[in-house]
């Protein structure tokens, strides 16, 4: 299995990774649509936020 990775694109912060495939805006809900590190607003606009499989 490929995890799942979402990055901020303001900070790079993980916003999360896992093997479990999510929905981006099921992700930015779950923070309140705003980065927890930089305070950004999330949208689900993929400029906002990178959604990639993580590999090496
Ligand atoms: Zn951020």
């Amino acid at each position: 299995m490929m995890p799942q990775r979402v990055i901020c694109h303001g900070c790079k912060h993980l916003l999360y990774e896992g093997a479990e495939l999510r929905p981006p805006d099921e992700i930015i809900h779950q923070y309140e649509g705003k980065c927890p590190n930089c305070g950004k607003k999330l949208s689900l606009l993929p400029q906002d936020v990178e959604v990639k499989p993580a590999r090496k």
